[in-house]
């Protein structure tokens, strides 16, 4: 099994899936239950008073919600800014419009991508010999 400093603590662990102990799973768990409790009860607190009634890092309550375990619904003054353009969002890395224009480009790139395949198909000597 291999051994791993835990990201969060620095403690020595047999690493299974997470960079992580289990120690600090147990506790990001935990922090994300209260976060979720709060929000329940406070569906109108902006991020500053989620972090300062609960005591979870900002940075944390972001992560969770990027990565969907934690899921904003109702909660219309809770977010956080796109890492792309910096406007607030409140699921993933993008905000929607980013979303929108990023899965574009990448559909058009692989749009191009499968023209020049097959124009590359269609070259003489390119094509496998049967
Ligand atoms: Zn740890
Ligand atoms: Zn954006």
């Amino acid at each position: 099994m291999p051994i791993a400093n835990c990201k969060r603590c620095g403690r020595i662990f047999s690493q299974v899936r997470r960079n992580i102990c289990p120690a600090c799973i147990a506790e990001e768990d935990q922090a994300c239950e209260t976060v979720r409790a709060y929000l329940r009860k406070n569906r109108d607190a902006t991020m500053t008073q989620v972090t300062e009634d609960t005591g979870v890092a900002t940075e944390f309550i972001i992560d969770l919600i990027r990565d969907g375990r934690l899921i904003l619904r109702n909660n219309p003054n809770l977010n956080y800014p796109c890492e792309r353009c910096g406007n607030p969002t409140q699921a993933g890395r993008y905000c929607a419009s980013c979303t929108k224009e990023l899965s574009a480009s990448l559909a058009a790139a692989s749009a191009k991508l499968r023209i020049k395949m097959q124009q590359e198909k269609k070259r003489p000597g390119s094509v496998p010999k049967e």
